[in-house]
């Protein structure tokens, strides 16, 4: 068993380090204090190539293997976890699923710009009623000639507000009384597409999510993506891989974290000593570091899987729910090592707590995650 990185993920890991240090630490503040969308990062992050790593260079990518891949978002993740989840999205459910099943006339029209972070992706499967019973959904599509009309409200859309080209599921088929999922790409200047609302929340300020109306939205039917019916397999696939990128947030947000829980134990001194010295706080300290690792190394085995076309889906739930879990305890215990400071929005801390909030929500919830390591495990038993 090989637990060493390769030298070129390690070349790649170290160059997103020194990146997000220079490019994205310095400016994200304002974003997050603005609640704005960080464009200037996300084409910083574009010139380097990041967008199109999940795409082939003939497709205008620079595809890498999942793994570092998953080493990116990691790095994201520990200067900004909204960054982390813009690119998340935009990666690996928009160009991955564009990818794996867009025509090749969808793939010639999409991948090249989303890969040059021309435009920008998003996924929407959440609707008002509906989040994790998807089954649910409400929001329908009637094919009429050579096009679909869509209405309906999907809710919760990362990029959304933002992006140029959502992949978005829809029931088709209801009139025949057959209901199932398709799915589609809906460009912004559709006529019948709204942006209806920008959730306020109380982390990820930096990474804007919207509320879209489909008001007899007129898609074309060449931009169905995959065939009519097969919405909820696209849907599943893309969370798979994509939940690994969530792993991969919290496990970044995490050593972030504990990063800086050493380093003001370090400093702070109560009782006339460092505040490192109490066993307390080292315990505290071991425990983040224990949790972090484990979690660590839940995602890369998911990436490794996924990289090795072995099948992937229970592992990468299994390091969604751990590492997710394990960030919100990781954010309490390093803001309990800050005392009031920590509650305070001067230090980063306070942030990182906020933005730990969500991990064990998107993406499935930290019981769909259960409900799913579930299922696998007892048909494989
Ligand atoms: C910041 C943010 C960004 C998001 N971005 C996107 C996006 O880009 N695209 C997108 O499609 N969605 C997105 N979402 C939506 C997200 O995926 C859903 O919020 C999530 O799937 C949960 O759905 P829900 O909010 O409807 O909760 P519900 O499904 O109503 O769940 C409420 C509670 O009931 C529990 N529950 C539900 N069913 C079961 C069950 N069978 N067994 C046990 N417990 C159950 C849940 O775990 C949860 O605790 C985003 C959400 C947030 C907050």
């Amino acid at each position: 068993m090989n637990f060493e990185l390769s030298e070129d993920q390690i070349m790649l890991r170290d160059l997103i380090r020194d990146f997000a240090q220079k490019e994205i630490a310095p400016k994200i503040g304002a974003f997050e204090d603005k609640h704005l969308f960080p464009k200037v990062i996300i084409d910083g992050l574009a010139k380097i190539g990041i967008l199109g790593m999940t795409v082939p260079p003939e497709l205008g990518g620079c595809r890498a293997d999942y793994l570092s891949f998953i080493l990116t978002l990691e790095e994201l993740a520990r200067v900004s976890a909204a960054v982390c989840v813009i690119v998340s999205v935009h990666v690996s459910l928009f160009c991955s699923s564009v990818l794996k099943f867009g025509s090749e006339q969808q793939q010639q029209k999409f991948l090249p710009p989303a890969s040059r972070g021309e435009i920008l992706g998003a996924f929407s499967l959440t609707e008002p009623g509906a989040g994790s019973d998807a089954t649910n959904l409400k929001t329908k599509a009637v094919r009429s000639g050579d096009e679909y009309i869509l209405n309906g409200t999907k809710a919760w859309v990362t990029n959304g507000g933002e992006a140029d080209a959502l992949i978005i599921i829809a029931q088709t088929g209801a009139e025949t009384g057959a209901p199932k999922l398709s799915a589609f790409i809906v460009e912004k200047g559709f006529p019948g597409f709204k942006i209806t609302k920008i959730e306020e929340k109380m982390g990820l300020h930096s990474s804007p999510t919207a509320m879209v109306a489909l008001e007899d939205c007129r898609v074309p039917a060449g931009n169905r993506l995959g065939e009519e019916g097969r919405g909820a397999a696209i849907a599943l696939a893309g969370l798979d891989g994509s939940r690994i990128g969530i792993a991969a947030q919290a496990v970044g947000l995490s050593q972030q974290a504990l990063e800086l829980a050493v380093s003001y134990a370090k400093q702070r001194e109560a009782f006339g000593k460092k505040i490192a010295e109490f066993q307390a706080l080292q315990f505290m300290i071991a425990d983040i570091a224990t949790l972090l690792d484990a979690g660590r190394l839940l995602t890369y085995r998911a990436a490794d899987l996924c990289d090795r076309g072995q099948p992937f889906g229970k592992e990468a739930a299994m390091a969604k729910l751990f590492t997710s879990e394990a960030a919100n305890k990781i954010a309490y215990l390093a803001l309990q090592i800050h005392g009031g400071y920590g509650y305070s929005k001067e230090y980063a801390i306070e942030r990182i707590y906020r933005d730990a909030r969500v991990l064990s929500i998107y993406e499935g919830t930290s019981e769909i995650q259960r409900l799913v390591i579930a299922r696998k495990l007892l048909k494989e038993l």
